[in-house]
């Protein structure tokens, strides 16, 4: 006990150094200090300390099939443990820039201007995003680079700065020596009759009169401060109801600044969503944000400047004043009658909310969010014209690359499932909401080439484009490479249109919905992707619920839920045969790749007119010929095998340029060649497959019956190499074994 209590002392040590240490109280002068020292961070409004944040934990390119991004690492929420970083943004790297870029207009133009307005379909990422800011608010703000700090108005008891009268208080105890300094910041609470807060946490500099602090702007940032400051800080001033204490306090002083300030206690403050400190969400129930009410007679009062007892002081709340100095988030907001919000507009125009007694100048950036259906409505409204410009609308889609989906069903659906997570599962689930999002290129947007194989683009090919890269396997040779450096043009290519890609389609909260309820399938064991496509089966017979079932279907097979089944089911057989064949060891998947890789060695050489050096020999030999025409005879369908060598050579050549010193990937640089090698193969050695499938059932179901030594151990090494490199485990390999036995294998008599 005696250890536990010594431990609990060393703990509380602690605590009372780092809030020492971390600054959270400061007199006037104090703070004026490390203003000093660091102009910028001390001199921000809401807009900049949010951009600064932004720069605060930096940024990182990703590199996708579709283009280059800026991505800005507080939305990954590197400080987070691994169960908090499952609520990080999932990609929606064009959001994050229109909000930086956002932000940094309201820092040039010195004021919040406008509501940022991210409008999307139901259940794209918008309410996340927000959340990932308000978080890194919440961290930032425990951070030297950004600590935030308040104010306070504190009454001693005893004597006040002026000597002659016992303070301001009605209190009659005669304290001497509470004064520290100048100022009565560090006071105990005990020697403090009163305290007057700061709703609206105004900023420390506005208690200066305007000339003197842009004198002292201009000493700390240089003669061009007035560009460098938000104009708030410029030229405005406190809150009403500090306004009335300074005014009481310069009066009581005879115009004594210093004695006045002695009066202010500043105060590190943090950022809370939980107590709705700087960082607020309205939900679109709300009715009045910002009201005031007077403050009620009590002793606290009695301990006021006479003056000041006189005037009615009002203190404002609501959620305005809450999340002031932070951000306020309107969830919904276009589902409110526009007079319940109008204000809000008026209030980005003028920049204050007027109360009955007074007007607010809440320091604030404003995010709200819509779905598209409201945003139409009120674009026909007759006022929308006029406020239009007081909005920023930024576009929140459903994300079209399946990879970004699915990370979101890893990191959010799949830590509710207790049983064994089959592979394939999740990607079925992403792949099938990405392809109820895919829209049918409008060909007439680009050039004859390019529109002819865009017009021919399937939803799944159009998919794995956007991916990774991968260009459909029926292209070669110039259409191939023609679409291959489109594929940013294609993403972009419904940017401006009102039906852009991704405006409509299944949400991720359906589908988590989708993944939930494949996992309590009753006839597998893991969740199984047979099992998700059994759900998503059911959920395309909801036609009366989602819109996006109801959509005509387009050629090609765009917004076709049925089409959407029967490629999905194909394709997971398609995987499951890959890796069925590949785990059944009868040749390693690596010796594809450096096949390929030697032909392109040997090709090159050849182009070049040179040799090679023979490792084993030591000899120069000429490139091999029978070597190249035997890979060639297996990929080259059409064209000449001329054109194929200068193709992939220029393929890689290319690659090269982009990435020098790596190493090539010819995997993923040429997967549809890699691919043709292994089919080539697989017909070879069929029989040998099939055999192997059925002994692994056999292994799985019957624990190996009538199998002899030889079959078990080829048996258990290919039920090994399916753990091992694809994460299967007994139930769904047998569920793989059982599917291919009885749709790919069944015509094979072995
Ligand atoms: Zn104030
Ligand atoms: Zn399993």
């Amino acid at each position: 006990m005696a250890d536990l209590t010594t431990s609990l002392y060393a703990l509380f040590d602690e605590e009372r150094e780092r809030f020492q240490s971390a600054r959270r109280v400061l007199s006037y002068d104090e703070y004026l200090a490390l203003l000093g020292a660091a102009p910028q961070r001390f001199t921000r409004d809401a807009a900049r300390y949010l951009r600064d944040m932004f720069d605060h934990y930096g940024t990182v390119t990703v590199e996708k099939a579709y283009g280059k991004f800026t991505r800005w690492k507080l939305f990954d929420l590197p400080w987070e443990d691994d169960a908090g970083k499952r609520e990080a943004l999932v990609g929606h790297e064009a959001i994050q820039a229109e909000l930086y870029r956002a932000l940094s207009n309201f820092t040039r133009q010195g004021r919040v201007n406008r509501l940022v307005l991210l409008h999307g379909p139901n259940g794209s990422a918008k309410s996340t995003f927000v959340a990932c800011l308000m978080r890194a608010m919440e961290n930032y703000s425990a951070a030297d680079d950004g600590a935030l700090y308040r104010y306070h108005w504190v009454f001693p008891r005893g004597k006040g700065a002026d000597g002659g009268r016992i303070g301001f208080g009605a209190s009659s105890s005669s304290d001497e020596g509470l004064r520290v300094g100048d100022s009565y910041a560090h006071l105990d609470e005990g020697a403090i009759d009163a305290k007057v807060l700061c709703e609206l946490r105004d900023h420390p500099l506005l208690l200066l009169p305007v000339p003197m602090r842009q004198a002292l702007l201009r000493e700390t940032l240089g003669p061009d401060a007035a560009a460098q400051v938000p104009l708030e800080l410029w030229k405005g001033g406190p809150c009403h109801k500090c306004q009335q204490v300074f005014n009481a306090l310069h009066t009581a002083y005879r115009g004594d600044l210093r004695k006045a300030l002695a009066h202010v206690q500043i105060e590190r403050w943090y950022v809370s969503r939980r107590y709705r400190v700087g960082a607020v969400t309205l939900g679109p129930q709300m009715a009045v944000d910002a009201r005031e009410r007077q403050v009620t007679a009590s002793r606290s009062l009695a301990a006021l400047p006479p003056s000041l007892q006189n005037t009615t002081l009002f203190e404002p709340s609501g959620e305005l004043v809450d999340a002031a100095g932070g951000l306020l988030e309107y969830s919904d907001l276009l589902k409110r009658a526009l007079e319940h919000w109008k204000y809000l507009l008026l209030m980005i125009e003028t920049g204050e909310v007027s109360l009955d007694s007074s007007n607010l100048v809440p320091n604030l950036v404003l995010v709200g969010s819509t779905n598209e259906g409201h945003l139409d409505a009120f674009r026909e409204h007759p006022e929308f014209a006029s406020f239009r410009g007081r909005l920023d609308l930024v576009r929140a889609p459903y994300l079209t690359d399946w990879t970004a989906e699915k990370a979101i069903y890893d990191a959010q659906a799949i830590p509710g499932v207790r049983r064994h997570v089959a592979p394939h599962a999740t990607e079925l689930a992403a792949v099938f909401a990405v392809l109820t999002r895919m829209r049918k290129p409008t060909t007439d947007r680009f050039a004859r080439t390019l529109a002819t194989l865009a017009a021919e683009l399937t939803p799944i090919e159009k998919a794995d484009l956007y991916a990774s890269g991968a260009v459909p396997s029926r292209l070669a040779g110039e259409q191939a490479k023609e679409l291959r450096a489109n594929i940013g043009a294609l993403y972009h290519e419904s940017d401006v249109y009102p039906n852009y890609e991704g405006r409509t389609g299944a949400s991720p909260r359906e589908m988590r919905g989708v993944i939930l309820d494949a996992a309590q399938h009753a006839g597998y064991k893991c969740l199984s992707p047979f099992a998700v496509l059994e759900r998503i089966a059911d959920l395309c017979n909801r036609k009366s619920e989602f819109e996006w079932l109801r959509q005509e279907t387009v050629a090609g097979g765009y917004h076709d839920p049925k089409y959407f089944q029967k490629v999905l089911r194909d394709r997971l057989v398609d995987r499951l045969e890959d890796e069925m064949r590949s785990a059944t060891g009868l040749v390693d998947e690596a010796r594809y790749v450096e096949g390929f890789e030697r032909y392109v060695f040997n090709v090159s050489a050849q182009m070049k007119g040179e040799k090679i050096r023979n490792k084993l020999t030591g000899r120069d030999d000429p490139p091999d010929e029978a070597m190249m025409k035997d890979i060639e005879r297996q990929l080259v369908a059409t064209g000449s095998p001329e054109e194929f060598r200068r193709n992939v050579i220029s393929r890689v050549a290319a690659w090269a340029i982009d990435h020098s010193g790596q190493k090539v990937p010819y995997a993923t640089l040429f997967p549809n060649y890699i691919q043709r090698l292994k089919e080539v193969f697989f017909q070879e050695h069929r029989k040998q497959v099939v055999l192997s499938t059925r002994d692994l059932m056999v292994l799985i179901t019957d624990e190996g019956a009538g199998l002899d030594a030889d079959g078990r151990r080829r048996a258990e090494a290919t039920l090994a190499m399916l753990k091992d490199r694809y994460g299967y485990c007994d139930h769904c390999a047998g569920d793989a074994a059982g599917t291919l036995l009885r749709e790919r294998f069944a015509d094979l008599k072995v």
